[in-house]
């Protein structure tokens, strides 16, 4: 593998097929240890939260934005937008109390929970020790972009995007949907996986690159 593959500051717009398809991978594997009584595997919308708390001992904790600029030392009157933070250290994830106000809250948090599991399964070694998913251009209002385009973003947010979109839309589940020629796939996982516009896109695109 090139270096440069392996620079985790690169910025990217998508993952390689290669690394999409080993985080596809880690997620069956860890699909398969879930327990019945955790999660029977089709449910839906997946229950990231319990998963998180269950399978890897993380507690999910709703916060306001202010305490989780102060735990980065972000100054609290800041524009700087966080979403959610990973602190390893006590085993949190901390989610944004604000966001669950809008009706699509509850999806942009089940969506940041698994962005944050994503960094605790795969970057845990790495420094920093906190790991935080800023809100992306153009979803501040509305939970939504109103672009296609994706944003260039560091390897470790682009991996834990793409583990995040994997817990939560199950691949089989999507290969399903996709194969029934929806007039429109994206809005169709979105409203069966209870996801926001952007990870369903995102995970059309996966399922087409995987096959
Ligand atoms: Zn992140």
């Amino acid at each position: 593998m090139p270096e440069e593959i392996r620079d985790p500051n690169r910025l990217v717009t998508t993952l390689e097929p290669a690394e999409l398809a080993r985080i596809e991978e880690e997620v069956q594997e860890i699909r398969a240890c879930v327990p019945a009584w955790v999660w029977d595997g089709r449910s839906l919308p997946v229950p990231i939260d319990l998963i998180a708390r269950e399978i890897y001992n993380l507690r999910v904790r709703v916060v306001s934005e202010e305490a989780m600029r102060e735990a980065i030392g972000e100054d609290p009157d800041g524009h700087y937008g966080l979403s959610g933070l990973l602190i390893c250290a006590d085993g949190e994830i901390w989610v944004s109390k604000g966001e669950l106000d809008y009706d699509w809250g509850s999806r942009r948090h089940r969506f940041t929970v698994g962005h944050e599991l994503g960094h605790f399964v795969m970057h845990q070694s790495r420094e920093p020790r906190i790991f935080c998913r800023e809100i992306e251009n153009g979803e501040s209002e509305t939970g939504e972009v109103d672009q296609n385009d994706p944003v260039p973003r560091p390897v470790p947010e682009a991996e834990a995007n793409t583990f995040s979109a994997a817990m939560l839309m199950p691949i089989d589940q999507v290969r399903k949907r996709l194969s029934s020629n929806p007039a429109d796939p994206v809005k169709d996982l979105q409203d069966y996986f209870g996801v926001n516009r952007k990870p369903a896109l995102r995970r059309v695109e996966t399922a087409r690159i995987l096959g």
